[in-house]
């Protein structure tokens, strides 16, 4: 599903230039949930933001789905986004003068959904996120991990192969952080969506199949967690 060979991604800043990934290769299977950890500055959000397209790298290849990342121009990118990929924040990211149902609408705008089905796209996804009944509240009414399984809904918005999760329990209570990796095991073992996570905490870290970590922007451990949350 993911297939990055010998990707490396430097800055060039005005100072000389900065290598924020260093050759990495790293495969991630359709349907795995990967938990990405290490120090900061060590090319996390960097890796995640080539994963989503929102950069290139500057060298190596980057496969994704099928898709050959680092040949895309703009355009192809935004396309790829739109069609494969869903964010989710550690903020959450949510608009607060919009309602649960409308937020989770915006993501599906640009495909023109007519309002019937938009209406039951929301409702199937908020059935999915346990959080019916909250359609027409709005964020500041509902609890952190309430506002984060708004924004996985919307992420879920237009079916992605892929979700690329920052710090998504960054901001979480445990109980709420629980619910919120529950679901994201759920959505890569039931619905077959790969996930990557960006963690600082081993407890989230571990309710992912497998961590990869990072240290100076090249990978210095793959590894099995083998842990399940009940
Ligand atoms: P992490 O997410 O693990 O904290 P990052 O991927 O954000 O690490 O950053 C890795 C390194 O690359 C850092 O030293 C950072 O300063 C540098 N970096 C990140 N983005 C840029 C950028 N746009 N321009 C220059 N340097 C950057």
């Amino acid at each position: 599903m993911i297939k990055l060979e010998n990707v490396s991604k430097v800055y060039t800043l005005e100072a000389g230039s900065f290598t924020a990934l260093e050759s990495c290769s790293i495969q991630m299977k359709k349907g795995e949930f990967v938990a990405i950890m290490g120090p900061s500055g060590s090319g996390k959000s960097t890796l995640l933001q080539l994963l989503g397209g929102l950069d290139l790298p500057t060298a190596g290849t980057l496969t994704i789905d099928g898709v050959q990342l680092n040949k895309l121009n703009e355009k192809g990118r935004t396309l790829f986004r739109r069609e494969k990929v869903g964010f989710v924040f550690q903020n959450y990211q949510l608009l607060p003068m919009m309602t649960v149902a409308e937020n989770i609408a915006l993501a599906l705008a640009a495909n023109k959904t007519s309002k019937a089905e938009t209406d039951a796209i929301v409702t199937r996804l908020l059935s999915e996120v346990n959080l019916e009944g909250k359609a027409n509240s709005f964020p500041a009414q509902l609890s952190g991990g309430q506002q984060q399984r708004v924004a996985i809904a919307r992420a879920l918005a237009m079916k992605p192969r892929l979700i690329l999760a920052d710090e998504p329990t960054g901001n979480l209570d445990r109980k709420n952080g629980e619910d919120v990796l529950k679901l994201l095991s759920r959505l890569s073992r039931e619905d077959h969506i790969t996930i990557v996570m960006v963690t600082h905490d081993r407890h989230a870290a571990a309710a992912a199949d497998r961590v990869i970590m990072l240290q100076d922007g090249e990978v210095v451990q793959s590894r099995h967690e083998g842990v399940e949350l009940k």
